[in-house]
């Protein structure tokens, strides 16, 4: 009987599985190698505000940059270093870059709103977070209210109680809050009214459906519970102008998408901040 069992249990482990295992732990080891070599880099994603058409803040969005200089994107490795533990430090090494980065931005009087960065859940539930990020904000002397931490329903509903302590805590020290990706998830509306947020940001998935009328009516709704609570609406994943003409109607505050712009690199940033600067500035008239 044992020996049928080990004989069932080999056949478990098929060829297609043991590749996906071996490909996992390549990704694990390419990983640990990326945060001891400095491979992450973090780009960073204007955000629009629809009734100025001026710049609203940006996220930051982690990328993994290969010695060849190939760019990695998050979906392939945020799940396996979720898995492994890995994001804790990628998180940290995001956070650090984001502020100082930032911080260099607003110095050069280039830039002077929030920086929006994802939290994983596992490091949204880590004991020392607050203190983690006092740290950082205090080494890369960016004041807290330039930031912005984004988390998903799925983070937040692991432990509402203590995730609205944790939410607390954050917002005492002037950090603004994001649901991310709302609407893909589960969180039950009578949570949402206690979560001490400040922006609800939409899934692309919904500005999507938009071309049909009952997409339209969804976000409609979605827009006025999160009015009704007092939170600003991010619309993600905005492409085309229709888009930004009906969340306009729709009263939406902010959008982000690939219509204002992709995701920049640091240095690409730079260029489209001095851009901004200069198309803001008042046009002197000559008076002789
Ligand atoms: P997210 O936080 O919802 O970020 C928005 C994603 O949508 C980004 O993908 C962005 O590049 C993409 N996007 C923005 N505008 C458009 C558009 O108009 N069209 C399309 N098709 N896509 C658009 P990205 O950078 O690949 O990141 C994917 C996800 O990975 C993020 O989704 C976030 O959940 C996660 N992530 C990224 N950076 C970090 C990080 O530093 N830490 C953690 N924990 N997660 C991160
Ligand atoms: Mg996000
Ligand atoms: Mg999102
Ligand atoms: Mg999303």
């Amino acid at each position: 009987h044992a020996k049928s069992q080990g004989a069932n249990r080999y056949l478990f482990f098929n060829d297609s599985m043991n590749k996906q295992a071996v490909k996992r732990l390549q990704l694990e080891n390419l990983i640990r190698h990326g945060l001891k070599e400095d491979y992450f880099a973090v780009y960073y994603q204007p955000k629009m505000n629809i009734v100025s058409g001026q710049l609203a803040g940006v996220e930051a969005l982690v990328r993994f940059i290969t010695p060849k200089g190939g760019v990695i994107s998050p979906a392939s490795f945020i799940p396996v270093a979720e898995e492994t533990g890995q994001i804790i430090e990628i998180g940290e090494v995001v956070l650090r870059k984001a502020c100082q980065a930032v911080k260099g931005w607003i110095d050069q009087g280039l830039f002077h709103g929030r920086v929006a960065v994802n939290l994983s859940s596992r490091q949204f539930s880590l004991p020392f977070l607050c203190e983690q990020i006092d740290e950082i904000l205090q080494q890369t002397e960016l004041p807290s209210y330039h930031l912005e931490l984004e988390i998903t329903e799925g983070t937040v509903m692991q432990s509402p109680p203590q995730a609205i302590d944790t939410m607390k805590k954050l917002r005492a020290r002037g950090i603004h809050l994001a649901m991310d990706d709302f609407g893909t998830g589960y969180s039950s509306l009578a949570y949402l009214k206690q979560f001490p947020l400040n922006t609800l940001k939409i899934d692309k998935a919904f500005i999507d459906d938009m071309k049909s009328a009952r997409g339209r009516n969804m976000v409609d709704t979605i827009m006025t519970i999160a009015h009704n609570l007092s939170l600003s609406v991010v619309a993600e994943g905005v492409e085309q102008p229709e888009q930004l003409q009906q969340l306009s109607k729709l009263r939406c505050d902010v959008i982000q998408g690939y219509y204002y712009s992709k995701p920049l690199s640091a240095q690409e940033l730079t260029q489209f901040l001095q851009q901004q600067k200069q198309r803001s500035k008042p046009t002197l008239v000559s008076l002789t």
